[in-house]
């Protein structure tokens, strides 16, 4: 498929898939694979060569891993894109492909945590230094250069409170300094928000939330530029990254319906905020979809859909054995780690526990999924909740 002409629901449909070149299926087979056999040495020593163009062993992907990486690469406008074991193992690798001891790293302040602790950890330990900046920096991030910077890492919006970045700002401020970029893209993607196109070398996806979409895979992905994708593809095979075939046909399977459940994703999300704006226990919603949100106009410049997830901080006085008389009782919003599948979520997040540049000094915030069930069911979960909450105040 000619994929540079093509629009997103179109690619989203398509790209990676090849019925033809197997008897009209429709879907991409599973290949199980460890030892792939060659019958010459001139083929061998041809595949060792061409270790990540062909398949040459399994830990560098089957056929089946080479369909999801090429659909997502078409999808977010990368030269190629690796697939990883999970969303934490993409961002990782990423920050690796870049650094070595004696660099220096920006990372947001509203970063996924897990990142944010491999900073701290892994990183400080080899020698490499992590400052955390205030998300909402812009062109401003250069006053934090130093001469031993390397990379800008970006996440937007933010982790937990949702904060949106300016990334053309950020990126054009790197790329005078000839610093990287990474960016998690796992709120928007693989629909509303292209960051490759805007100059970022590196996306990176939990495809555990809307790519898989059915809380039933962890897979990540990293999409690259064609300069990015060998200093990431290393990265990845020096940690011994592998992405299971069967994981990578259920990651291509929710694939195919992304741009659907995103829609709906995005319309119930929004209802909701809406819906939670008006309730007298919350003193801000903290979704850039909505036009009071500080970043809403950032989010309306650089992208074309809000995803379903978003958070609520509540008033300050309301205390921890109310919001827990609220949360046990939820009878559809589930409380757990993760997000992106078909279902509504709800969880209590601690920003105060992660900011380090910018402290959290408001109420107590709950993070909701806006999952696909009907839109009066959830409110009136939520309604329960508030009453829940009212009476154990
Ligand atoms: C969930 C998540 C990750 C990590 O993905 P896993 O598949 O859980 O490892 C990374 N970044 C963001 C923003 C996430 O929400």
């Amino acid at each position: 498929m000619r994929s540079k002409s093509k629009k997103a629901d179109t690619l989203i449909t398509h790209a990676g898939r090849d019925p033809y070149a197997n008897f009209g299926v429709v879907n991409p087979p599973v290949y199980h694979a460890s030892t792939i056999l060659h019958r010459t040495v001139a083929d061998l020593e041809k595949a060792q060569r061409n270790r990540y163009n062909q398949v040459t062993y399994g830990r560098y992907g089957t056929p089946t891993t080479f369909a999801l990486e090429e659909a997502v690469a078409a999808i977010e406008g990368g030269h190629r894109a690796i697939a990883f074991c999970s969303g934490a193992a993409s961002c990782y690798a990423a920050i690796l492909g870049f650094v070595r001891a004696g660099d220096h790293v920006l990372v947001p302040d509203s970063v996924y945590g897990p990142v944010r602790a491999f900073c701290t950890g892994f990183l400080a330990r080899f020698g490499v230094a992590t400052t955390f900046y205030d998300p909402r920096l812009g062109a401003g991030i250069a006053e934090l250069f130093q001469s031993n910077t390397r990379l800008v890492y970006l996440e937007s919006p933010g982790s937990l409170t949702f904060e949106m970045q300016d990334v053309p700002a950020i990126v054009a401020a790197a790329k005078a300094r000839g610093l990287r970029t990474v960016i998690d893209n796992t709120w928007a993607a693989p629909l509303f928000f292209k960051p490759l196109a805007l100059g970022v070398d590196v996306e990176v996806i939990a495809a555990t939330k809307y790519i898989v979409g059915h809380s039933d895979v962890m897979m990540g992905i990293a999409v690259c530029t064609e300069e990015s994708f060998l200093p990431v593809r290393t990265a990845a095979t020096e940690m011994g990254n592998h992405a299971a075939p069967d994981d990578c046909y259920l990651a291509l399977r929710g694939l195919r319906t992304a741009a659907v459940r995103l829609r709906q994703h995005q319309a119930q999300g929004l209802a909701l905020a809406r819906w939670l704006e008006k309730r007298p226990e919350v003193a801000r919603v903290l979704h850039p979809g909505l036009p009071e949100d500080p970043g809403h106009a950032l989010w309306r410049r650089d992208f074309t859909g809000a995803s379903g997830l978003f958070a609520i901080v509540l008033h300050r006085d309301i205390a921890k054995p109310a919001i827990d008389a609220m949360l046990d009782g939820m009878e559809l919003f589930g409380m757990g780690a993760s997000w992106g599948g078909f279902e509504s979520l709800i969880l209590p997040a601690h920003p105060e526990r992660l900011r380090t540049a910018v402290p959290w000094t408001e109420g107590a915030v709950l993070r909701l999924h806006a999952g696909l069930e009907d839109l009066g069911d959830l409110i009136a979960d939520l309604e329960q909740g508030f009453a829940r909450l009212a009476a154990a105040r």
